[in-house]
């Protein structure tokens, strides 16, 4: 949304305006509740919220790591606020989701990396609103296993957790991580509920090669992941990243043949894709079929 980088035409992106992008807005705000969507400057807001469609984004707004990539503020985090649980889940309720993403910070600096609380907010959710499916994009929980096992006995309808880039962009994209730690993290989630859908994304965009993605295809196969999504990288400040291109939609299309031919049962790679974009829609038709 800003004029130092030229974007094609195929990144266009509406205001948001709807009357329900105002309710979803001041629901948040009356819940002290933040959202990826608000605090990432998604392209996408507009037509989400217009359509009910919104991410959570628990354990505060201020990050322990600082992605490349990512427009999260990075600093000391806030203290865990124990009514978010109940807040999440009331805002589920009011909004009458189907389907809810949830997703955090990193918070390195708790022990379990905040896996406890994810438990609590999705256990708060089921009660309260149980026909609502639950997808949760997790932090790596500090790749810690004990961490992971217990987010995933909970019983989210989808694990996701997203690679965000090839693993020889690691160390300049998101430093901090481990290409392989989140691989072990997706596979683990996958053995331990083994019914649960798991989910991984990355970004393109970024300086990867066609062969990089279609390895890290090859790797959450391996890694038994159900769903991938694939979108553009777009550089949300200048202090962040550069876009190295922008991949066309062409190519976008060459991605999604071969990621539906390695298996993945659900597949979105389009310029726009975002992890959670469409979630709701797409976890529907999977359902469906
Ligand atoms: Fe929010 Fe995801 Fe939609 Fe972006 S794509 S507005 S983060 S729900
Ligand atoms: Fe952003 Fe997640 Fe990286 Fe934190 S860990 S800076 S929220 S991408």
């Amino acid at each position: 949304t800003s004029g130092y980088q030229r974007k094609p035409d195929w990144i266009r992106v509406k205001a948001p305006t709807s009357k329900e992008y105002g309710e979803t807005r001041q629901l948040m705000r009356r819940l002290s509740l933040n959202t990826v969507c608000e605090e990432a400057a998604c392209p996408n807001i507009g037509e989400c919220w217009k359509n009910r469609h919104a991410t959570v984004m628990i354990m505060g707004d201020t990050c322990t790591r600082a992605c490349r990539f990512c427009n999260i503020k990075t600093g000391m985090p806030n203290r865990l606020d124990p009514d978010e649980p109940r807040n999440v889940a009331e805002a589920v309720g009011e909004m009458h989701l189907r389907h809810v993403v949830i997703t955090s910070v990193d918070r390195d600096d708790l022990e379990d990396g905040g896996a406890a609380h994810f438990v609590k907010v999705i256990e708060a959710v089921r009660e309260h609103a149980p026909g609502t499916t639950i997808e949760i994009l997790t932090p790596d929980f500090r790749n810690k296993e004990g961490a992971i096992k217990r987010v995933a006995e909970a019983r989210p309808d989808v694990f996701n957790h997203n690679l965000e880039t090839v693993p020889r962009l690691y160390p300049s994209i998101r430093p901090g991580a481990r290409y392989f730690g989140s691989l072990r993290l997706l596979e683990m989630a996958k053995d331990t509920a083994p019914d649960i859908f798991t989910k991984s994304g990355i970004m393109v965009g970024l300086g990867e090669t066609k062969e990089e993605v279609f390895q890290v295809m090859d790797d959450l196969r391996s890694a038994k992941v159900d769903f991938i999504t694939i979108g553009q990288y777009l550089q949300p400040t200048p202090r962040h990243a550069p876009v190295d291109r922008f991949v066309t939609p062409a190519e976008f299309e060459d991605y999604a043949r071969m990621a539906r031919a390695k298996g993945f049962l659900m597949v979105s790679a389009t310029p726009l894709t975002r992890s959670s974009y469409h979630a709701d829609r797409d976890y529907e038709q999977l359902k469906a079929a």
